[in-house]
């Protein structure tokens, strides 16, 4: 079985092509970033016309590579949302201009369910359902049991930033260009972890739950206050050292580490008191390319007995390829949608249609 995933909910342009065999056949994403960089974030209505302009051509260069053609396809997934509806219109209608001259199913994807379901194609028989799910993306923070395809149930999630803004938005205070994420990453390398005193918001409390926006105050505070040299009138961010920048991407980086473990410990327990099992553990969505987070995570699961499972670094951040999976895995279990679905811009993972509906 062989699907055609397209991704265009945010700022990259994706098509890939995987099959039932865990094997990634074509893997084809367009940056954006250049095109919304002098607005300094993503332009939704640049974002929906980039699209258009290049979805075509990518999505041939994407059947040239797996040397594929339409009618060596089983089905045709697109994101249908969450996200910048613009774009998702053009990646559904896309694809249902293929399924419809081809006669292929379509297949509506939820794009958190793509997050979701990465590291069953990485990890194949190791993610199997039942598992919990830390997602931590752009524009999301989740911690949710995911009992079988379309079947999720909510943890906790974050009552304000999710963490991804929380990386991006640190990152910009410092003057650092966008996504942060990776450049927090980076330059936390040569950062001393413990210069800078951060709260470590919601750590303890009972529940699941998250929040950043304390954090991301604590941090403008520091950076003022390095950035005016203890004159506060005269603040000027170009008075951060390079030893300045690291030390607070370090600081930033081990409060958010602690945050996320806590919070995992909790929902590790929950899990554990309903499905007998405290694991595994899969992190998705763009944050999850965090290496330094990861073994933060890893180091927690080792302490439950458990596993902490993680797609490739490229496979977190936007792609096609977790589109096409999630199309794929929906295709087998007959969760095929009809042309006249419409697309979705807020459409949170726990209304997701799975088997048992259809069924009944
Ligand atoms: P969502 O999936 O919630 O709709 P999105 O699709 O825009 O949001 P993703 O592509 O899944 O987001 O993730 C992008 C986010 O991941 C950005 O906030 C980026 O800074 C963050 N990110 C990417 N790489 C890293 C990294 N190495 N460390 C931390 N954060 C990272
Ligand atoms: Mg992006
Ligand atoms: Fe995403």
């Amino acid at each position: 079985m062989k699907v055609l995933g397209i991704e265009t909910s945010c700022d990259e342009t994706a098509a890939a092509i995987v099959d039932s065999d865990h094997n990634i056949l074509a893997n084809k994403v367009l940056t954006q970033l250049e095109e919304h960089k002098p607005y300094g974030g993503v332009v939704p209505e640049i974002a929906a016309r980039s699209h258009m302009n290049h979805l075509d051509r990518l999505i041939r260069s994407a059947l040239e590579e797996a040397n594929l053609d339409f009618d060596q396809l089983d089905g045709i997934a697109a994101t249908a949302g969450p996200g910048l509806i613009g774009g998702v219109f053009v990646g559904v209608m896309t694809a249902k201009a293929i399924a419809a001259a081809r006669k292929l199913p379509f297949l509506a994807v939820n794009h958190l369910e793509g997050h979701a379901l990465t590291a069953r194609l990485t990890e194949k028989n190791a993610a199997g359902f039942p598992y919990l799910l830390l997602l931590v993306s752009g524009g999301h923070c989740q911690l949710l049991a995911v009992e079988d395809v379309g079947r999720y149930t909510r943890l906790g999630g974050t009552i304000d930033d999710a963490v991804g803004e929380a990386f991006d938005k640190t990152a910009k205070m410092m003057g650092l260009p966008y996504p942060g994420g990776p450049m927090i990453e980076q330059i936390a390398k040569s950062g001393d972890p413990k210069r800078f005193d951060l709260p470590r918001p919601m750590k303890g409390r009972p529940g699941c739950d998250f929040s950043f926006s304390g954090l991301k105050t604590a941090i403008r505070k520091q950076i003022l206050e390095c950035a005016s040299k203890g004159k506060s009138t005269e603040v000027d961010i170009a008075n951060l050292s390079a030893q300045d920048k690291a030390d607070l991407a370090a600081s930033f980086q081990l409060a958010v580490g602690d945050v996320l473990v806590d919070r995992c410990k909790k929902a590790m327990d929950i899990f554990q008191d309903t499905y007998g099992q405290p694991g595994p553990l899969v992190v998705a969505g763009g944050v999850a390319a965090n290496l330094t987070l990861r073994a933060r995570l890893t180091e927690l699961t080792d302490t439950y007995n458990t596993s902490l499972l993680a797609p490739p670094v490229k496979l977190c951040t936007d792609n096609g390829v977790m589109i096409a999976w999630a199309g794929l895995e929906r295709l087998r279990l007959g969760l095929t949608d009809s042309l006249d679905f419409a697309p979705r811009p807020r459409w949170p993972l726990d209304q997701l249609t799975g088997v048992e509906a259809v069924k009944t």
